[in-house]
């Protein structure tokens, strides 16, 4: 079964109706690289970036990220690669206990996190922008902001972007004037109130992960209340089709990078909702792309929007049962 997944690498992912859906690979580290093409991975759809504070050392430097980042983008050879600031001060904080940033408090996931804690340390964020920007010069580095809510947020780091690209244009140090900047819709506030990422962004990324965690009210690392983080609970599933659908009418790429993009039994779901770009973990690349290759959208759209009318949770079940049975 392996082999047979693996001769799927170079095949082009379109469904049987001929429309081009994108796989991409989150990685976490630059040696994940090899993996991601290793899978036929047509870009990095999610650089989670916080793999520099593994171990917990210090504050990496300019340089030291930039070397990182540069060598993702020289690996992927061209592909896009979607680079994402720092998502610190929640689960993913390699040192909790010790945290040098102290006012990262009790409820951390609803706190000083991610975005956030970058706008209140701008000596940070301009080291992390300014480290991007200089890697966008050896690839096709795109920009991705994790936990926007606010208009403001999002403006505050374009300004912060500007500012960046201004300290290197003065000191002569190239860089991708037009680097895409992007966005991720993982609260429900950014789902509901898309209009004004969609007016500020060049492309979005929803992280279902926290998009979940968010609309539930579930923590996703506390086992106690694991049984109801549920991706197919209506709510979620208006909040990913009202993302998806605005973005498609707006003509903005979008993609979903959380763990559902690569679960194979809501590919059809997604693409039934108009989703064309999925970035997943490596290793679930190849089942996706086989799965897509097995849609017809034609036939999963209709069924989709069915199922999106259903509130009941086994009528939802029963109708992706349907679908994943055509
Ligand atoms: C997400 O929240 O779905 C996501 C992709 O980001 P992370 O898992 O890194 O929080
Ligand atoms: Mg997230």
């Amino acid at each position: 079964e392996r082999n047979k997944l693996k001769r799927l690498k170079t095949a082009r992912s379109r469904t049987l109706d001929g429309i081009s859906v994108d796989l991409h690979a989150n990685i976490e580290v630059p040696a994940d690289v090899a993996g991601a093409l290793e899978a036929g991975a047509e870009g990095i759809g999610l650089f989670r970036t916080e793999f520099l504070f593994i171990g917990g050392g210090d504050m990496p430097s300019e340089d030291q990220q930039f070397e990182a980042y540069r060598k993702v983008a020289r690996g992927m050879d061209g592909r896009p690669v979607t680079i994402r600031t720092f998502d610190l001060g929640n689960d993913k904080d390699p040192r909790p206990e010790e945290n040098q940033f102290d006012r990262v408090k009790t409820n951390p996931a609803l706190g000083l996190r991610a975005i956030r804690l970058s706008l209140a340390e701008p000596a940070m964020f301009q080291t992390q922008l300014r480290a991007i920007l200089r890697a966008s010069h050896y690839g096709k580095v795109k920009l991705l902001v994790p936990m926007l809510a606010h208009a403001q947020e999002i403006d505050q780091t374009l300004a912060a972007v500007e500012q960046a690209k201004s300290s290197l244009r003065g000191e002569k140090i190239p860089f991708d004037e037009s680097m895409p900047v992007g966005g991720m819709i993982e609260i429900p506030a950014a789902a509901l109130a898309v209009g004004l990422f969609l007016r500020r962004l060049d492309f979005l990324s929803i992280g279902t992960n926290d998009l979940i965690q968010y609309t539930l009210a579930i923590d996703r690392s506390d086992e106690e209340v694991s049984h109801l983080y549920d991706p197919l609970h209506p709510a979620v599933l208006m909040l990913l089709a009202h993302t998806i659908s605005s973005a498609e009418k707006a003509g903005c790429p979008v993609s979903v990078c959380g763990e559902l993009a690569g679960d194979v039994s809501m590919t059809r779901l997604l693409l039934g909702m108009g989703l064309r770009q999925f970035s997943m973990h490596p290793g679930q690349l190849l089942e996706v792309k086989q799965r897509v290759l097995m849609s017809n959208v034609a036939d999963t759209a209709p069924l989709a929007r069915r199922l999106l009318r259903c509130e009941e949770p086994a009528k939802i079940r029963e109708q992706i049962e349907r679908l994943n049975g055509l």
